[in-house]
């Protein structure tokens, strides 16, 4: 199969982990006798300055011209005193708005070689393998009405979800289950919210297509507290918007980094790609970034946007590989750094091709 990739590897550190995760999709997509196009094109900070919007209309028109989008990151010091509306962010917001996605997909997975860089216990988290299939388009978010009246001293917003809405969400949570653990979690706040009973109700609904797959529900606050005692209860968790986003941060302790952590937004006209880090001002530049979040994305655009599961586990268990064999970049090395051998960006994006390139040479 042939894939066009648009980049847009954005500000910071976003180049720099965009690079290593590029030339490892393509080596999984060649070494499988696939092709990948890749067009280039700016976003964020770096197209303010260059282009006097944070997303160009050429950006944009080549995003919608693509198979899918790969971001790095946007945003930095230097465009922190713009107005909201035209900082890099602001382009970020447009484009995925512009793609369409609603399915926000965040894996939250245990490292047994970074168990000592989570906060928790190594025996709660060992085995832990969530993914969270947020909602990204409805709830409180974006409902309205909404206003801050200062004068009042009142602010308010609504969260107002469709049935179609929490359908189309759900449907994508119950297909991914059932190609992982058959269980799905769905998380509302029924016990006080009219949006949640409906939210109940339509997913249950739909449990009635998935005979397979093992449906239970939980409410939020209980939730919170359940996914940092018991993590490994989970397997695929659907939430509404805010809630995904707040239980989604929460749960990248179990990885312990931030920089190991992929996303994928799906459903609408393209899919986008991203790790969930921002553009780590304090240390770009440096070849201090951790890749693998990026590189994992990179599996994640194998997986949902080319259907080569085999070559997305390639990259997957490349990873762990490299990790199980002690390379670490710095914000890894934690613990006893003489069992660690730490690399730059660009050394661990060798080391994972290279580990890539020894699974191709024996399958
Ligand atoms: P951040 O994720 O950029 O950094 C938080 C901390 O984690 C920093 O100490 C950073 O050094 C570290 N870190 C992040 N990614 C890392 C990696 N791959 N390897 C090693 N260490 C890593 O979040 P922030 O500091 O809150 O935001 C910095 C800028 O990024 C802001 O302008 C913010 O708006 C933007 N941002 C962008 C996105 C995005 O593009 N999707 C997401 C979050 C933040």
């Amino acid at each position: 199969m042939k894939l066009n990739l648009l980049v847009v590897a954005g500000d910071g550190i976003g180049p720099e982990v965009t690079n290593e995760a590029v030339a490892v999709l393509r080596q999984a997509m060649e070494g499988g006798g696939h092709e990948l196009v890749v067009t280039e094109k700016r976003i964020g900070g770096i197209a303010i300055d260059t282009d006097g919007t944070p997303l160009p209309a050429e950006t944009l028109e080549a995003a919608l011209a693509s198979d899918a989008v790969f971001l790095g990151a946007v945003g930095g010091t230097k465009w922190n005193a713009l107005p909201p509306n035209t900082r890099p962010e602001a382009g970020l917001l447009k484009l995925r708005a512009a793609l369409g996605g609603f399915a926000n997909l965040r894996p939250a997975f245990a490292i047994k070689e970074l168990a000592a860089n989570s906060p928790l216990k190594a025996e709660v988290v060992a085995g832990a393998d969530i993914l969270f299939v947020r909602e990204l388009l409805g709830g409180l978010y974006f409902g309205s009405p909404r206003a801050w009246d200062k004068a009042a001293g009142e602010a308010w917003n609504t969260m107002r979800y469709t049935r179609d809405e929490i359908i189309r969400v759900a449907r994508i949570a119950f297909e991914l289950a059932q190609k992982r653990g058959k269980k799905l979690t769905s998380v509302d706040k029924a016990n006080v919210l009219e949006v949640s009973q409906l939210w109940r109700a339509t997913v249950t609904e739909v449990a009635a297509d998935y005979p397979d797959i093992t449906l239970e529900h939980q409410l939020v606050d209980s939730m919170a507290m359940l996914l940092m005692t018991s993590p490994r209860n989970y397997d695929v968790v659907l939430t509404e918007n805010l809630f995904g986003d707040i239980l989604s941060d929460e749960s990248a302790v179990i990885t312990g980094s931030l920089g190991m952590l992929p996303s994928a937004t799906i459903g609408g006209k393209i899919n986008l790609y991203e790790p969930i880090h921002g553009s780590a001002p304090d240390i770009a530049g440096k070849s201090l970034a951790n890749p693998l979040g990026a590189i994992m994305t990179a599996a994640l655009v194998l997986r949902h946007s080319a259907g080569l599961e085999a070559e997305a586990a390639l990259i997957e268990t490349a990873v762990r590989k490299v990790l199980e064999a002690g390379y670490r970049t710095a914000d890894l090395a934690r613990g006893n750094t003489t069992d660690f051998k730490v690399l730059s960006t660009t050394e661990m994006g060798q080391q994972v091709r290279a580990t890539i390139a020894a699974q191709l040479a024996h399958s």
